[in-house]
């Protein structure tokens, strides 16, 4: 049973490696996009997930619409999975976000994030596909990928404060 591994966990502090786009079909890869599907399933206030979360060192997130109020337009996230994602454009404008961390319990902080973002990747199925964000989704898909290359939010937050388990966490 896949589940999140703990914050010093050292998955969660390495460059995850690539996957191969002939292996995202394989039965290994997508066993994996199916744990971290369930074990973000069993976060009441996940919202997106990373594979170095469940302790394996590959670049894959996944965004799930889970508790997100789904009447706040402005918050509403699509269902994806993304495969060797890269950011390959940002707004200049950085905008200051609370965000929160399935692998950091009872913390929240303050950072900065680009308002807009276009990221690349490809989805479950292997095909390569480019997608723009902005506001809560631009800064999901920046929380993602710093998971992916070993950075927790912490690192750059500049405040944190403890905080109950009914806030969204990624
Ligand atoms: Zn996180």
């Amino acid at each position: 049973m896949a589940k999140l591994v703990a914050q010093n966990h050292p998955a969660l502090h390495q460059i995850a490696e690539e996957v191969a786009v002939d292996d995202i079909t394989t039965p290994k890869i997508q066993k994996i996009i199916k744990d971290m599907t369930s074990v973000l399933k069993n976060c009441p206030r996940g919202v997106a997930i990373a594979a170095p979360q469940i302790g394996v060192p590959l670049r894959i997130f996944e965004v799930y619409e889970n508790t997100t109020d789904k009447t706040d337009q402005e918050r509403r996230i699509p269902d994806m999975v993304v495969i060797n994602p890269r950011i390959v454009k940002v707004s200049k404008k950085k905008e200051e976000k609370e965000e929160g961390c399935l692998s950091i319990p009872k913390l929240y902080g303050k950072t900065f994030r680009h308002t807009k973002v276009t990221l690349r990747g490809y989805d479950e199925n292997g095909i390569e596909f480019e997608r723009g964000a902005s506001g809560y989704l631009a800064h999901i898909f920046q929380h993602e990928t710093d998971h992916l290359d070993g950075v927790l939010y912490v690192e750059h937050a500049h405040e944190t404060w403890e905080a109950d388990e009914n806030y969204e966490r990624a």
